[in-house]
């Protein structure tokens, strides 16, 4: 099967005004140059930034560690906000935000360092200081933003929690950052209702000792209890005194969490100097944005993309990032083109999963805008099928001779695109594409050798690269241990082929990880909330595909002793499993079985599952139980 995909007669090449006009002209020089002298190359991408003190190292390994511009002290705020409201770029702009029914507000960069220095200011006054972690649960909107940079400012480490996730998945954060302050938002908008977020986060911090919440309310104003304070207030009452706090090139910036093979989240850190000088190289080497260009990456800041490319790249970069809260389908399903042609975006990050979507409403929702600015789909977090391609190419790039579709592979742990097409070689559809300057993608198998190109096995990568994370919050051994799985190298946990000019095709995950709708979810993660509900004696949950979020949730379920099947039970399970972690994961099918099937050493089958779920054949059951 994998030799199978991998005979590709089908491919594509960007138009060539676009490859002429390429930040990256000759992409194989740039990629021999980062891999023969990687201190060179990323030491000369660091000097376009300000450092309040010079590094004394470009690059510090020492298996598994990793630290990048030794001895260097920056904050990424200096780049993101200062270099540009001090320089000729004052008055451009930062940010456009969108909201849901179309209003927007944009800031200058001028304004917006004004804005985070007196929330940081705030902050301060509030105690938050270097190295505090502070967790941020809010929507998709200019405070929010905000908050992360006035954080970084400060050198205090954001924790930004997706602002769909439930009760237990956000407590559960909270705790393991050790958060002391949590800003929260009270409401979202979605399909042009109010979400009410207040009661998730009432409920998360109920027994916790926290010493501040920060509510930023956009419905009607709560009574605040003692340590609860206003946004708006907090702001209304600072000036604007915040100097960005000089940190150490590998002081923490922030702390992501996403899903493993257990049920506990794994706390990704991301530094101010690596990250800054990593996630910068790739705006302009990977999506080839220039410095007039408005730059639309249509994530949240609940995730990495959210963090690495609505924020901090395009701000260190100083560009114009638009970003925009709600529904892509809401009002209509026009309505994401509606924003490209009213701003005239230029180059756009998306997912494979929102492509889908735009296909099943069909192309008559983008005929009906002018996209002629748009000259570049960037698109990840899941393999972006072949169709999909060929329907981005069509209907958004015109044929694609106006721009090109980039298909690109990162993690949240990896900060930026790791195996990528870049514009100026081919675009092989179903692929990912090849390693990104400073990268060493490779596949190997179980003992670390490489496969034979044509063959497939574990995506893996050979050495670490700026924009890498640092650490596993409060977990070295967590860190490690994706170094330690496959000798010598990091295993990305995915399964993935390559082909005779190194170009890789990604499967999908190797472990019990799911991809829902670009969303990594473990089914530790969803067999952990199902087990805590009254009715569940046992679960095992699977992935099934899904045409358009790419897999969906399904969950075995193995009642407790008194409970019986009823369309009840069934509804309250699926709320419990809503309620504690978050309406993406959701499950969207339940079975109730008499019993699991297992192997002999009690460890759950998903696989056999997953065969008879989807009628095939279940391979080798000689260890299972019965
Ligand atoms: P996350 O850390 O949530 O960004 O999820 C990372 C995972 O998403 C990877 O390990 C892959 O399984 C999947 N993924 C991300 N980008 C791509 C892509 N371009 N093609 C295929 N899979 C992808």
């Amino acid at each position: 099967m994998l030799e199978q995909i991998l005979q590709h007669d089908e491919v594509f090449k960007a138009p060539d005004s676009l490859i002429q006009q390429a930040n990256v002209q000759d992409f194989d020089a740039e990629y021999a140059r980062s891999i023969e002298d990687p201190e060179q190359f990323w030491g000369h991408w660091a000097e376009r930034y300000e450092w309040f003190k010079p590094w004394d190292e470009v690059m510090a390994w020492d298996y598994p560690n990793h630290r990048w511009f030794v001895g260097g002290e920056t904050n990424i705020t200096l780049n993101a906000l200062d270099r540009h409201a001090d320089g000729p770029n004052r008055n451009r702009l930062a940010f456009i935000w969108i909201a849901e029914d179309g209003s927007e507000r944009k800031v200058t960069y001028y304004e917006l360092r004004r804005l985070v220095s007196k929330f940081a200011s705030g902050l301060r006054r509030l105690g938050v200081k270097k190295g505090d972690t502070v967790v941020i649960y809010m929507p998709l909107t200019l405070e929010g933003v905000i908050a992360m940079l006035a954080c970084a400012r400060l050198g205090a480490i954001h924790s930004v929690v997706y602002a769909g996730m439930g009760v237990g998945a956000l407590r559960g954060r909270i705790e393991d950052a050790g958060a002391q302050v949590v800003i929260a938002g009270d409401i979202g908008m979605r399909r042009g209702k109010a979400v009410d977020l207040k009661s998730i986060v009432d409920q998360a911090v109920d027994g916790l000792s926290l010493r501040h919440i920060i509510w930023h309310q956009r419905g009607p104003k709560n009574e605040l209890h003692p340590g609860e304070v206003d946004f708006d207030t907090l702001m209304a009452e600072s000036l604007p005194d915040v100097a960005p706090e000089p940190v150490e090139s590998s002081h923490p910036l922030y702390i992501l969490y996403t899903s493993g093979s257990t049920g506990k989240p794994k706390g990704v850190v991301h530094v101010h100097g690596g990250y800054m000088v990593g996630t910068g190289y790739h705006l302009r080497a990977f999506f080839d944005v220039k410095d007039n260009d408005i730059f639309w990456a249509t994530s949240d800041i609940g995730w990495v993309v959210g963090h690495s490319y609505i924020v901090y790249a395009p701000l260190v970069e100083g560009v114009t990032s638009v970003f925009r809260e709600g529904a892509p389908d809401f009002p209509d399903p026009g309505v994401f083109w509606e924003c490209v042609e009213k701003y005239g975006v230029n180059v756009m990050f998306t997912a494979p999963t929102a492509v889908r979507m735009f296909m099943k409403f069909g192309p008559e929702y983008v005929e009906n805008y002018d996209l002629s600015t748009l000259r570049q789909v960037a698109v990840a977090g899941e393999p972006l099928n072949p169709e999909a391609m060929r329907w981005a190419m069509k209907y958004l790039l015109d044929d694609g001779k106006r721009g090109f579709v980039t298909d690109n592979w990162w993690q949240t742990e990896l900060g930026g695109p790791t195996v990528a097409t870049p514009i100026t070689k081919q675009a092989i559809p179903g692929s990912a594409g090849v390693s990104m300057p400073g990268v060493e993608a490779v596949i190997v198998d179980e003992t670390g050798t490489e496969v034979p190109k044509g063959k497939g096995g574990l995506l893996a990568l050979k050495r670490p690269f700026p924009h890498m994370m640092n650490t596993i919050w409060n977990d070295a051994e967590r860190y490690a241990q994706y170094w330690e799985e496959i000798p010598d190298v990091y295993a990305a946990g995915d399964v993935a082929s390559w082909d005779a000019d190194s170009y890789i095709t990604v499967l999908g995950r190797s472990d019990d990880v799911l991809n829902v709708a670009g969303h990594r979810i473990g089914t530790a993660d969803v067999e952990s909330a199902l087990i805590t509900h009254p009715a569940v004696a046992e679960s095992a949950v699977i992935g099934v595909p899904d045409p358009v979020k790419g897999e969906s949730i399904k969950a075995f379920i193995v009642l407790a002793l008194g409970q019986s099947e009823s369309e009840e039970v069934r509804r309250s399970i699926v709320d419990h499993v809503r309620r504690e972690l978050g309406p993406i994961a959701t499950p969207s099918g339940i079975t109730f079985v008499e019993k699991l099937p297992k192997t002999r050493s009690g460890k759950i089958v998903r696989r056999l599952l997953k065969a008879q779920e989807l009628g095939e054949d279940p391979g080798d059951l000689s260890t299972l139980e019965d």
